[in-house]
């Protein structure tokens, strides 16, 4: 499981500066998507070849009784139950309060990974302004700025220590061939707010399908997956947000977990959102799909429940999409009803497409071919006295499909230029399914 790193502290200590610094480097090679909005306490870091998920908590207050100080605290407490590390961040300029105090006490209770961090700290002395902070009992503090970005890399490489060295040694452990059989079979991950129909989708699946291996032993804190087959493809289903087996269907047994729908996500190659059709809409929808474009996933988007709403409200629906779920202008629509089975095979035909496309090999010299014409058709913007000059591409990856392309003065590409090249790389190679990536590097 991709592992999650949560940040708590009170008010004004830095939480969200270092947010944004830790899922910075992600967010750079997300192409300016119109319409798409991002969930500013949710996002994705990576560091090397390790990914992982950052969760900022807000203002952490244990105590408040009630109000919408209460309800921050308690989707606080979840985060914290789910965290794999807890980063506790401190103030060095305003030194230890005795509300520090307070939340370094509650989350020692959790018995999660903790490293304390006291951020704010350029320019000051590491050892004096550790010293200080040592009484807390949470360990050797982590100095930082968050601002400046001193110590940052030495915070994350600290806090996945356990993960980098365990993907280290499975990688030696596997010896190439287990990659090739990985990327054959699509971990495909049904995400979708609660109530959509996701288990309802899940046990129509696989009551058709043959359920290959059932019997993954699973905590809960581990992700399930379940293989299955259909029409000779094999798949991988893994477990989102709560949904668990029990006897032989799949059941919603816990409440909705934000954190374990974005590993799943995170996790799958191929994801297959859900919305509900007798609904608008809303924000967490599109926070979901928000997600899974950031973290590059081929996806499926499935309206659910068409069996029981009308022809106006049918209409309502696809403009509500259109609308709110522009940026996944590239995704494949199906109506269906998880219930009554309609439509069911379409999304897995989808789903084949989808991850056939997020693994298409792109040699260069086509790729170079299609920049070419794509520039001849239209050339990019001049900036100042200069135009960027495309000279070739190279695939520089896949799941998602990335795009680079070299040349000169390409710092000035506008986003809406770089939207005009993936939609005609997009035609040109049928990625229909997939978001797509493209980076510039220009030589001097
Ligand atoms: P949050 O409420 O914990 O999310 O805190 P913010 O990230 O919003 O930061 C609160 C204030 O502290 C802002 O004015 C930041 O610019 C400032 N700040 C954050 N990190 C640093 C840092 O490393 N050094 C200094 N001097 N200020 C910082
Ligand atoms: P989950 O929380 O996303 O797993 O949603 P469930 O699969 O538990 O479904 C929530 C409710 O929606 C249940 O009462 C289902 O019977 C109902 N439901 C699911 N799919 C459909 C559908 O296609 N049509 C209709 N009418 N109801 C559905």
């Amino acid at each position: 499981m991709i592992p999650t790193l949560v940040l708590v502290g009170r008010p004004n200590v830095g939480k969200s500066t270092l947010f944004n610094r830790l899922t910075k480097t992600r967010d750079a090679l997300v192409a300016d998507l119109p319409g798409l909005t991002r969930d500013r306490h949710y996002g994705h870091g990576r560091m090397g070849n390790q990914p992982f998920l950052v969760v900022d908590t807000g203002g952490f207050e244990p105590t408040a009784k009630d109000g919408i100080v209460h309800e921050m605290a308690r989707q606080a407490e979840s985060a914290i139950a789910e965290a794999d590390v807890l980063l506790f961040i401190v103030d060095g300029r305003a030194g230890l309060t005795p509300q520090d105090q307070a939340i370094a006490d509650r989350l020692r209770k959790s018995g999660r990974p903790l490293h304390l961090v006291v951020n704010k700290a350029e320019g000051m002395v590491r050892a004096m302004v550790a010293a200080e902070f040592h009484e807390m009992g949470c360990g050797d503090p982590l100095v930082i700025s968050a601002a400046h970005g001193d110590g940052v890399r030495e915070l994350v490489e600290l806090a996945l220590e356990p993960w980098v060295n365990k993907v280290g040694a499975d990688e030696t452990a596997a010896a190439g061939d287990d990659s090739a059989a990985v990327a054959k079979v699509p971990k495909v991950a049904i995400a979708g707010r609660p109530n959509v129909g996701k288990s309802t989708l899940i046990n129509t699946l696989l009551g058709e399908e043959r359920v290959i291996a059932f019997d993954m032993p699973g905590t809960t804190r581990d992700a399930i997956e379940v293989p299955f087959e259909k029409n000779g493809k094999h798949y991988t289903l893994i477990d989102t947000a709560g949904l668990r087996r029990k006897g032989r269907v799949f059941e919603t047994i816990e409440k909705f977990s934000v954190i374990k729908t974005l590993q799943a996500v995170e996790e799958a190659n191929v994801v297959v959102l859900m919305v509900d059709a007798s609904q608008d809409i809303s924000d967490q929808d599109a926070h979901i799909a928000g997600f899974a474009i950031e973290a590059g996933r081929a996806l499926v988007l499935a309206v659910n429940k068409w069996d029981a709403v009308d022809d106006y409200r049918r209409e309502r629906v696809k403009v509500d999409i259109g609308r709110k779920l522009n940026f996944l202008g590239f995704a494949r629509v199906h109506y269906v009803s998880a219930l009554k089975g309609q439509g069911i095979a379409g999304i897995l035909g989808s789903v084949d497409k989808a991850w056939a496309a997020a693994m298409k090999k792109m040699p260069t010299p086509q790729l170079t071919r299609v920049l070419g014409a794509a520039v001849q058709k239209q050339a990019p913007p001049r900036h100042g006295l200069s135009r960027p000059k495309l000279r070739y591409a190279h695939q520089g990856g896949s799941n998602p499909p990335i795009i680079v392309i070299h040349g000169n003065a390409l710092d000035h590409v506008p986003a809406s230029y770089t939207r005009y090249l993936e939609g005609c790389f997009m035609e040109a190679f049928k990625l229909q399914g997939t978001p797509l990536r493209i980076q510039y590097k220009s030589s001097r």
